[in-house]
């Protein structure tokens, strides 16, 4: 099962433990105090190898967003900004797609995904 929560991406195993207990995990570099995203031993601001997991807060806002429809399947893809500062590629689920807007705030959310792990995905937040 490990196998399974932990896609095989060096350095990650961290961040996909965490999202299997509803936890998102985010890199800041204690040389300049920025995070990033996504997770990677060597900061990609200052190239410091000195960089830690936080615990995002796991709400931000919609930077952009764009829906997919594929035959009867449709899905929405976006670049949600955390509050954190750092941008990441997600789903925006649970929601109608015309209520989208760039800027809307939007929450965390778990999902399982096929192959067995966990997903950080969002939704909006007002919707909580
Ligand atoms: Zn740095």
């Amino acid at each position: 099962m490990q196998d399974k929560a932990t896609p095989g991406i060096l350095g990650t195993e961290a961040y996909w433990q965490a999202a299997s207990e509803g936890r998102l995990l985010i890199k800041r570099c204690r040389a300049c105090g920025q995070a990033h995203f996504y997770p990677r031993d060597i900061c990609p601001h200052c190239l410091s190898a000195d960089t830690e997991w936080i615990e995002s807060g796991g709400t931000g806002s919609l930077y952009s967003y764009s829906r997919v429809v594929r035959g009867s399947d449709d899905w929405t893809i976006a670049f949600v900004r955390l509050d954190e500062g750092v941008t990441m590629m997600s789903n925006v689920v649970d929601c109608d797609p015309a209520q989208l807007r760039v800027g809307l705030p939007v929450s965390v959310v778990f999902r399982p995904a096929a192959g067995g792990h966990v997903v950080p995905m969002f939704r909006p937040a007002e919707q909580v």
